[in-house]
């Protein structure tokens, strides 16, 4: 079949293309001459959530993705049928006002909060703090937060990690308030932003918003508000996009199977596929946009679950941490007994040292979590019955978990990012959304905001 083919073909698809899931299908008598076909790249939440947007209001929408799913970084493994797990995205964070919590409503998901006072930290002997200790670690908190609010009053950005300098070097490197620096560092920061302290701006790496409330788990995965999303979407599986040809008439994208002809494409590539450049644009992007991308920092968070028999950890907390000898080594751990009833521990690696044991091979990782765990509760504790694991850097389809402030971006890039060329081209993904970047929400919102773009242009 040859190009032009492939673009009639599409053409027919979408003109015979009759809507339907999520029951109104908005403007579906929209006027022939207004109804445009819209390509929409990623069946991530951006990708799902501007296609339901578009498809509502009557335009022909087709959603490619290079995976053989839907979901991106929402990815909800069935490998375990009695607790779905969730491999990318677990928790709507802060349930209050997020627009996640309208659709978990809507599709009557049942959530599970969890909670970090419900939490236990262990030191590097395995020991709970005594008091003395957390008073210490209170206050090296402290020291941070006032170091970094020191950085941030300065003309010139640093990393975390030059910002926290003069308060480690007070410290042997083997001192116990060395560990416990590191352990904040990591824990509270590296974790949550999924960039390391070396490379995370002190001037912008907390500037995102966030929503009030609790931190919900999906009981039945996270995949059921992607699986909602995509219900009536027309949404091409394997279909990798290597070129995307832009001018001021139309939009060619080009994938190793099909050309797409389109009057408006989204493009919600992850910063991570951007940033290799593995898609060509044609033109090229803009110098602003091109600056963007090679600035911002794309993370990394790895999961390790491990399943065993039955607990042998304390059953009414959700979060163990751990300050470990080794900088960012299973620091975070959340128990899945309190709130499933499952024997389930799930531990976190981030950034540096997240992008370290992707390279093992899988016996290695679970060994060194096992290592950590009998550290915590002793040598005789039972081995997991069944593990899974992510490897998010090395995920072709993402490079990466999700965006972060590196030194040397700016709040504008992202805006910067998220530009339209030409009312052609539109860009969404969370590392597009100015406030909610690195999370789900903040990519469902990109997403609405590039269909909001679509429909005033
Ligand atoms: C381990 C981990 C834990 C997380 N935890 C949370 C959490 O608890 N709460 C939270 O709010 N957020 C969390 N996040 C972040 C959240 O998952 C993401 O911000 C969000 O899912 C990103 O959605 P997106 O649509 O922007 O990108 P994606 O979901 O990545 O969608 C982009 C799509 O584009 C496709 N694609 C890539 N290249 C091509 C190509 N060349 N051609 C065609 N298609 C292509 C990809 O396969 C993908 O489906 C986590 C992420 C990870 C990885």
């Amino acid at each position: 079949m040859n190009r032009r083919d492939l673009i009639r073909l599409f053409g027919a698809m979408l003109l015979g293309y009759a809507g339907g899931g999520h029951g109104d299908n908005g403007n579906a008598n929209l006027a022939p001459r207004s109804r445009k076909r819209i390509v929409v790249i990623g069946a991530g939440l951006a990708g799902l959530a501007a296609a339901q947007a578009l498809k509502k209001q009557g335009h022909e929408v087709l959603v490619v993705e290079a995976r053989d799913r839907i979901g991106g970084r929402i990815w909800s493994s069935g490998q375990w049928p009695d607790m779905p797990l969730d491999l990318g995205a677990s928790w709507i964070h802060g349930v209050k006002g997020n627009p996640l919590t309208l659709i978990a409503e809507t599709i009557q998901a049942n959530r599970l909060a969890t909670h970090y006072g419900k939490a236990v930290t262990y030191n590097t002997q395995g020991q709970a703090l005594s008091q003395s200790e957390e008073n210490r670690l209170d206050n090296l908190r402290t020291r941070i937060a006032q170091a970094l609010t020191r950085a941030q009053k300065q003309d010139n950005d640093v990393s975390i990690q030059q910002a926290i300098a003069p308060l480690l070097a007070e410290f042997a490197a083997s001192a116990e308030e060395t560990r416990f620096i590191q352990f904040l560092l990591n824990g509270e920061i590296e974790q949550e932003y999924s960039g390391s302290a070396a490379k995370l701006s002190a001037h912008w790496y907390d500037n995102g918003k966030e929503f009030g409330g609790d931190d919900a788990l999906f009981a039945h995965g996270f995949g059921l508000v992607t699986a909602f999303l995509a219900e009536g979407l027309d949404i091409g599986l394997g279909q990798l996009v290597h070129e995307i040809q832009w001018d001021s008439s139309s939009v060619r994208v080009m994938t190793q199977k099909s050309v797409f002809l389109a009057d408006h494409v989204v493009v919600t590539l992850p910063l991570g596929v951007l940033q290799a450049g593995n898609v060509r644009f044609s033109p090229a992007l803009p110098p602003e946009q091109q600056q963007a991308i090679a600035k911002l920092g794309m993370g990394v968070l790895n999961k390790c679950y491990l399943r065993f028999q039955e607990a042998f950890w304390p059953d009414d907390v959700d979060w163990l941490e751990y300050i470990p000898a080794t900088p960012g080594a299973w620091t975070e751990w959340v128990s899945f007994m309190r709130v499933a009833n499952m024997p389930i521990l799930l531990g976190f690696n981030a950034a540096d040292r997240g992008r370290e044991i992707e390279q093992w091979p899988d016996q290695q990782i679970v060994a060194s979590a096992m290592q950590t765990l009998k550290t915590l509760f002793g040598s005789h504790i039972p081995e997991p019955i069944g593990y899974q694991l992510t490897r998010w850097a090395a995920d072709p389809f993402a490079l990466g978990s999700y965006s972060y402030n590196a030194v040397g971006s700016t709040p504008q890039m992202r805006k910067a990012l998220a530009k339209p060329l030409g009312k052609r081209l539109f860009f969404a993904g969370e590392a597009c959304h100015a406030d909610y970047f690195g999370t789900a929400h903040g990519a469902y919102l990109s997403g609405l905001q590039a269909a909001e773009a679509i429909l005033a242009a």
